[in-house]
């Protein structure tokens, strides 16, 4: 069953549209991120989905119960979704268990809050004050209050903008783990790829207030059903080729690969396909090329590299070997590649 289900939603500001007709199902259970750069209308479609927005047409289901269209708009306390904001928003004269066991029946509030701080690994930081705690921390608080009243969705604005580079890593596997054993369906909206990549089960990827495409992380970044998709995720350099019968000629080589159309193609090459070597030897056509530049990352390095007819390609690898300028490679291709129409063709 669909924790979320959207339809033909739009939602115009004036002339902006910023929801401009999208159609998106989550399953229950997974983890959805909405990634998309900004002012492509994440923000928006996290208020229409808690309740701060009324959509201009089309509806929104939580689980199956209609919560907003057709002439239905539920307050947000009525559609069973908890919330998690961007600074957090904890009440800051509320102890950690008074944020967490905010609004929970008082009853079984104890208890429920003793589970949760358990389950976020904050057992025992319950009589802290928010001002008293880590931002990772924080975070931690504003996941458990999001999640103690058993919500049937969580929604996540941008939860970890506010944390520092280090801690954001080891703060995502922390989050994604909470989620998971609570067993609680998530829409988080990002603009970080990243983030979006390591968390999300699935990844809807908006542009111009629409989901251009929706799929795992491993669709999206590697089967990009869109130029648009392919640039915005990820590193590529464009080389122009020839399609024909279920292959692509470029620069690189000859690879099977069956876009659908023929004639003049433009091929998406992302660094990491690239491949340099010295000598020749190996299988395959092989180009030589001329390194023009390093960027050394520690883990890793991207080497601009100049091909016979001028145009350059990236190459991404570990840092091992060194490539220094000046140096003649060789080049191949050892991983896909996304070709697509020219732009400006149909
Ligand atoms: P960001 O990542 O910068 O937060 P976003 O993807 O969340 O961007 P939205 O905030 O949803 O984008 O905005 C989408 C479009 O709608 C933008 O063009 C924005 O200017 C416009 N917009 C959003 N809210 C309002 C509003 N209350 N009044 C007028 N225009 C708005």
């Amino acid at each position: 069953m669909s924790a979320i289900s959207i339809t033909g939603l739009h939602k115009a500001f004036g002339a902006a549209r910023a929801v401009d007709g999208v159609d998106l199902e989550v399953p229950e259970g997974e983890i959805c991120a909405l990634l998309g750069p900004s002012g492509c209308g994440k923000t928006t479609m996290l208020r229409l989905l808690a309740g701060f927005e009324t959509p201009d047409a089309g509806t929104i289901r939580v689980g199956e119960r209609l919560v907003a269209g057709d002439g239905t708009m539920l307050a947000p306390e009525k559609r069973g979704i908890g919330m998690v904001f961007q600074d957090y928003a904890l009440f800051p004269h509320l102890s950690v268990a008074e944020n967490v066991g905010f609004g929970l029946p008082r009853g079984e509030r104890s208890s429920r809050v003793d589970e949760l701080l358990e389950l976020v690994g904050l057992a025992g930081l319950g009589d802290r004050h928010p001002h008293a705690l880590s931002g990772g921390q924080q975070q931690r608080v504003a996941l458990a209050r999001a999640i103690a009243a058993t919500p049937a969705l969580v929604l996540l604005d941008e939860p970890f903008s506010g944390l520092d580079a280090a801690l954001r890593a080891s703060v995502r596997g922390e989050v994604r783990s909470i989620l998971e054993r609570a067993g609680v369906t998530a829409l988080f909206v990002t603009h970080d790829q990243e983030e979006a990549l390591s968390l999300a089960d699935t990844v809807a990827v908006m542009h111009a207030g629409r989901i251009e495409q929706i799929g795992t992380p491993e669709e999206v970044y590697g089967r990009p059903a869109t130029r648009w998709v392919a640039t915005f995720l990820g590193e590529a350099d464009v080389l122009p080729g020839e399609v024909t019968e279920g292959q692509v000629d470029f620069e690189l080589g000859r690879l099977p690969i069956d876009p659908g159309f023929r004639g003049a193609a433009d091929v998406l090459v992302r660094p990491e396909a690239v491949s340099l070597s010295l000598g020749s030897g190996g299988s395959g056509r092989r180009v030589e090329g001329r390194v023009v530049q390093r960027e050394y990352f520690g883990h890793d390095q991207l080497v601009h590299v100049e091909l016979p007819s001028g145009r350059r390609i990236r190459s991404r690898s570990l840092s091992h070997p060194v490539w220094h300028e000046g140096d003649r490679v060789h080049i191949a291709i050892d991983g896909p590649v996304n070709v697509f129409a020219p732009t400006g063709s149909p």
